[in-house]
C-alpha cells in the first residue's frame, strides 16, 4: 500500500500530552483572552442563532458571521501567532485565497446541485418527513447537537478512510502537503477532495432550518481551529471534547504515525471512542519532509499518483522503476 510506506522526513519531532505545550505569554488581560475565547465564541454563536428572529434566521447571515469569524480569527493569527514559521507570506495567502474562491464558487455551485436538489428529493423519497416528528419533538439543542455529532461521525469514517485506502488517500493526499497550518488552509486540497467532503451537506438545507443553523455553530466555532496559526491556552475540558489545533497538526505532522490519528472535524471524543485520539501538537508539517506543492501540481497530483501506481501494478517489469 502507498500510504503505508510514504517516504517521510527521518523522525520529525513531535510533542504528545499537554503538559509539555507551550502556555500562551504575557499579562492577565491576554492570558484571559486566549483562554475564553473559543467557549465564549461558542455559546455566543448558539445564543444568537437560538434567539433570532425567523427574519434573519437564514443562510445568508449565517455566511456573513461565518466570513465575519474568519476575519476575527485572522486579527488574532497576527497578534498571537502559533508558530513565526506558520506566518503567512504572500505565497502562501495567493495559494489560499485562490482555494477560498474556488470553495465559494465552484465546488458550492456542484455541491448545491447534485447536494441539494438530487439529495433533497431521494430523502424525501427515502422518508416521510412525519416519521421524523420524535427528533423534531425533541429540544432544539439536542437536535443541533445529534445533527452535528452525526455529520461529524460521518466525516470521521470518511476522513480515516481517506487516511486507509488509497483511491480516497489519492485525493486527500494534497491536503496533506500544506506546510502551515492558517485560517484559510481548510480550503487548501484537491477539488475532488472537496466536492465529495461537500456532498450532501446541502441535502439537509430545507429540513429543520434552526437546528441546522444551531448545528453549523457547533461546526464553525469548533471545526474553524483545525487550521490555525493562534496560541490558545483552551481549558482542559474543551481539549478533551473538541478538536484544536494542537491535534490537527499531530494529524499533519511529517511523522507518519501521528498523521494516523485525530480525524474528527469537530469532536475529538469520537477519536478517543475509537482509540485514535492523541493528545499533543507538532510544528514541522507536511509530506516529503515539507515540500511544497504548486497549485498546478495540487491540482494534477492524484491523477498522476493513480496513473503512475496503475502503471506499476499492471504495466509490466519494463514499467517498475528500479528502486
Ligand atoms: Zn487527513
Ligand atoms: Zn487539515
Amino acid at each position: 500500500m502507498r500510504v503505508g510506506n510514504r517516504v517521510i522526513g527521518a523522525q520529525a519531532p513531535v510533542t504528545v500530552g499537554w503538559e509539555n505545550i507551550p502556555r500562551v505569554e504575557g499579562g492577565p488581560v491576554r492570558q484571559f483572552i486566549f483562554t475564553w475565547f473559543q467557549p465564549v465564541m461558542l455559546f455566543a454563536l448558539l445564543a444568537f442563532w437560538y434567539y433570532a428572529p425567523n427574519s434573519i434566521a437564514k443562510a445568508s447571515t449565517a455566511i456573513g458571521i461565518g466570513i465575519g469569524f474568519k476575519v476575527l480569527l485572522l486579527g488574532l493569527e497576527w497578534v498571537n501567532p502559533r508558530y513565526a514559521s506558520w506566518r503567512l507570506t504572500w505565497k502562501e495567502l495567493a495559494t489560499d485565497l485562490f482555494y477560498v474562491g474556488i470553495g465559494l464558487t465552484v465546488v458550492r455551485l456542484a455541491g448545491n446541485y447534485i447536494g441539494s436538489d438530487a439529495m433533497a428529493e431521494a430523502l424525501q423519497d427515502a422518508f416521510h418527513w412525519d416519521k421524523l416528528s420524535w427528533f423534531t419533538g425533541l429540544p432544539i439543542l439536542l437536535q443541533a447537537f445529534l445533527i452535528a455529532f452525526i455529520f461529524d461521525f460521518g466525516q470521521y469514517w470518511m476522513h480515516r478512510g481517506m487516511h486507509n485506502w488509497y483511491p480516497l488517500w489519492l485525493p486527500h493526499s494534497v491536503h496533506h502537503y500544506i506546510t502551515q497550518l492558517n485560517i484559510n488552509k481548510g480550503a487548501v486540497g484537491n477539488p475532488v477532495e472537496l466536492f465529495l467532503i461537500g456532498l450532501g451537506i446541502g441535502g439537509f438545507f430545507d429540513f429543520l432550518p434552526r437546528a441546522l443553523l444551531l448545528a453549523g455553530s457547533f461546526g464553525l466555532a469548533i471545526g474553524v481551529y483545525q487550521h490555525i496559526n493562534v496560541r490558545f491556552n483552551s481549558p482542559r475540558w474543551w481539549r478533551f471534547l473538541f478538536n484544536t489545533t494542537e491535534h490537527h497538526s499531530l494529524h499533519h505532522s511529517q511523522d507518519f504515525e501521528s498523521t494516523r490519528s485525530n480525524y474528527a472535524g469537530s469532536f475529538i471524543f469520537i477519536d478517543r471512542m475509537f482509540g485514535t485520539c492523541v493528545d499533543g501538537e507538532a510544528e514541522l508539517l507536511g509530506m516529503e519532509g515539507g515540500r511544497r506543492m504548486s497549485i498546478r501540481e495540487q491540482m494534477t497530483h492524484p491523477f498522476t499518483e493513480g496513473w503512475k501506481t496503475l502503471k506499476e501494478r499492471f504495466g509490466g517489469p519494463a514499467a517498475v522503476p528500479a528502486e
